[in-house]
């Protein structure tokens, strides 16, 4: 655990309940996993966690992500908070969010190329 990473945690006592899971989500955000992606000219918006498997999709408003551990928690009733949720509201209060912008044209292709990694995990068994 590095210097910059202690310091988030300081930064976020609220979150210390989340234990390992909240150092999962301090790594992601610290190497630039969370992304908010602008596409252009039409102004709409995706967040994605660039995972260690691939990348996931996020609504953090419903809230919703595409991993298995979002899926299987959210079908036995638990938390709705896996790291890459986490990582978001982390990477929100510190303004670490990692703004990109894409054309429209690439918008069809980028969620493409999202979900098929979303299914290889999912069918890997991974997370
Ligand atoms: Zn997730």
């Amino acid at each position: 655990m590095n210097e910059e990473h202690e310091r988030l945690r300081k930064e976020l006592p609220e979150y210390s309940k989340y234990g390992a899971k909240l150092d999962r989500a301090i790594e992601l955000v610290l190497r630039g996993g969370i992304k908010e992606i602008r596409f252009l000219p039409s102004g709409r918006t995706v967040l994605t966690a660039v995972g260690r498997l691939g990348d996931e999709f996020m609504d953090p408003k419903r809230p919703y992500c595409s991993c298995s551990n979002f899926f299987f928690g959210f079908l036995e009733g638990k938390e709705g908070v896996c790291y890459h949720l986490l990582g978001y509201e982390v990477a929100s209060r510190v303004k670490r969010v990692d703004a990109v912008q894409f054309s429209d044209e690439e918008y069809i292709p980028y969620v493409r190329a999202v979900i098929g990694d979303v299914f290889d995990v999912l069918e890997g068994g991974g997370g």
